[in-house]
């Protein structure tokens, strides 16, 4: 495997800082090729202006046209061609980081805006009464795997289906359908380690085990068996899902599961 961890937590010696250390151990000696992104550790600037686009930055500034320009033309800035370059190289992508706030810390999510482009991330193929562009299932990170290894401070109680977090599968959802199952990425069943604020040694061998052996299967994991958009499923354009295709009691995000 070729994997890229793209890292988010600004302290080195954290809980974050050893799961990826081990993820970089554990697969260099398995014999797989890894790469790092550690955001904090490159001042990843996380935020969205006029200087990304250069002379294709329209005045006023239009993000998504200024942004499929420069993409267009490869003048991206330098760093975001960067990340988009280890993406491509890439066929395993594993993303750590401490959940805050229910969702991803605001310099990764930065680095999803910015390295994403338009004519990248997504405004990618065809348009027409029968295919709503490359997406959901299709698209630029196509054939590639993607997997979030969470930690999370609540107890797994409060996330389970009648927890007061809601359940972590509808948490994650906006990440793993709307970020990387949008590009493409078939994604795995993520990892997560709950009441990590408080977490004895013994607690933390037993983490680092189950991690390992997450590492060791991510070439043969089943993904999520979220439904492709443009292979019969969604009504287009209304990208409804038909009627009759759901499983029964199933209703919400978990529509676009098609399997238990
Ligand atoms: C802004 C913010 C928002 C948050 N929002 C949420 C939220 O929405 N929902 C929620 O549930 N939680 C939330 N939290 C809690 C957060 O998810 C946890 O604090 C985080 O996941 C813990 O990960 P860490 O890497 O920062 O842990 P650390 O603080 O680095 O460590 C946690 C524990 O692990 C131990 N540890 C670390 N490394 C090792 C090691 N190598 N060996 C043995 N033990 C080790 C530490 O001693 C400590 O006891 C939030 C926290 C913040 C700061």
């Amino acid at each position: 495997m070729k994997t890229l961890i793209v890292y988010a937590h600004p302290e080195p010696r954290s809980l974050n800082g050893s799961l990826k250390d081990l993820a970089v151990a554990t697969l260099e000696a398995a014999g797989h090729e890894v790469r790092v992104s550690d955001l904090y550790a490159m001042n990843w600037k996380a935020a969205v202006d006029a200087a990304d686009f250069g002379e294709h930055a329209t005045s006023p500034l239009r993000v998504i046209p200024s942004s499929g320009a420069a993409f267009d033309a490869g003048t991206l800035t330098a760093d975001v061609r960067a990340e988009q370059e280890k993406l491509l190289w890439a066929d395993t992508v594993i993303f750590q980081f401490p959940m805050w706030w229910y969702t991803m810390p605001a310099i990764l999510k930065g680095w999803v805006d910015r390295v994403f482009s338009f004519h990248f991330g997504y405004g990618v193929g065809v348009h027409d009464e029968t295919h709503y562009g490359d997406r959901f299932g299709e698209g630029t990170l196509h054939g590639r795997r993607a997997i979030l290894s969470v930690t999370v401070g609540g107890p797994e109680s409060h996330y389970t289906d009648r927890g007061i977090n809601g359940p972590i599968e509808d948490l994650l959802f906006p990440i793993h359908h709307g970020i990387l199952y949008y590009p493409g990425l078939d994604v795995l069943p993520p990892f997560v380690l709950y009441g990590t604020d408080r977490i004895t040694d013994g607690e933390f061998e037993d983490a680092a085990k189950r991690w390992t052996e997450r590492l060791l299967s991510l070439e043969t994991a089943t993904p999520i068996a979220f439904r492709r958009q443009n292979f019969g499923d969604y009504e287009i354009p209304s990208l409804r899902l038909k009627e009759g295709l759901e499983l029964p009691g199933r209703h919400g995000f978990g529509l676009h599961v098609r399997e238990r």
